[in-house]
């Protein structure tokens, strides 16, 4: 039997608008010098992980403006999601009460009150994962679609105190970076989301299809600017009340031995999006609603 009942794969391109400096070692440069993460035959890549991350903090900034719930990964905001007092709290009530698995996720949903606050897992933590639960979204490592030359250059800035973050005077520091224009293949994969998940991811894929995402470091000299292209969407939904549809869409999905074959492909990508992203303002209309009454 099949664990899940709705699953979206999105798959694209990733398009480096200026360079891209994604840290993975300080050998080889220098005293002072950062190299980009490269694969064991030494092509850069991006990882999943890194990728996710950036991903991540865009929803997570876009996510208050649909009247979502997003913690930011920052104490003080409600959700036991983050490190700080509130997890501190939730895990103490959770030892005081030996709650059980399911019991946690009641809590998590419902919020417990301590001290007068309540505390419950936020919005963007149900979708990108948490201590008390497993991600609903996963990014695999993205690889670059062409062999070229002239991949990887070497920049070199002046230094910058971390506290300070003014420049250290006389030191240089090299860094790599992949060079702008390069295409990096992309997928994600939803497993089970709700409806508020779907629409959480449409807000960040709207951001990066217009050129607004932003990855790796050295971010605020301009790097990491980069953008979604050809964006696809697949869809597998189990949950509908009709039998013989259902039936169709498994037999569909047992059958295929590729994304294609075995869902849906959507139509028109950007659409879809769109439509996400206006049931979120109506469902903030509808909390609205509700809370005022
Ligand atoms: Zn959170």
């Amino acid at each position: 039997m099949l664990t899940f009942k709705r699953r979206y794969l999105f798959t694209g391109c990733l398009m480096l608008k200026t360079g891209l400096h994604i840290g993975g070692g300080e050998i080889g440069l220098g005293a002072s010098g950062s190299l980009v993460v490269r694969t064991p035959d030494g092509k850069p890549y991006i990882p999943g992980s890194s990728f996710k991350g950036a991903f991540r903090s865009t929803v997570e900034s876009l996510a208050p403006l649909v009247g979502l719930r997003s913690c930011g990964l920052m104490a003080g905001q409600g959700c036991p999601g983050a490190q700080g007092s509130e997890q501190d709290a939730f895990n103490r009530r959770r030892r005081a009460e030996n709650w059980r698995d399911r019991d946690i996720i009641r809590h998590l949903q419902g919020g417990i009150s301590i001290d007068g606050q309540t505390i419950r897992l936020c919005d963007t933590c149900w979708l990108f994962g948490s201590p008390f639960t497993a991600s609903r979204i996963f990014f695999s490592d993205l690889y670059l679609g062409g062999d070229e030359e002239g991949i990887v250059q070497v920049r070199d800035g002046v230094a910058i105190d971390r506290d300070s973050e003014r420049a250290v005077e006389g030191l240089l520091y090299d860094y790599e970076v992949v060079a702008p224009t390069q295409v990096f293949q992309m997928e994600v994969w939803l497993e089970d989301p709700t409806d508020t998940d779907v629409g959480l991811i449409c807000l960040g894929l709207s951001e990066f299809l217009s050129e607004f995402g932003g990855l790796g470091g050295h971010r605020s000299r301009g790097l990491g600017r980069c953008q979604i292209t050809d964006l696809e969407i697949y869809e597998l939904d189990l949950t509908v009340d009709d039998l013989e549809e259902r039936a169709k869409r498994l037999r569909k999905y047992l059958l295929g031995r590729t994304p294609a074959d075995k869902m849906t492909r959507i139509e028109d990508p950007q659409d879809f999006i769109n439509r996400q992203i206006e049931a979120l303002f109506y469902k903030e209309a509808d909390h609205a609603e509700k809370g005022s009454q």
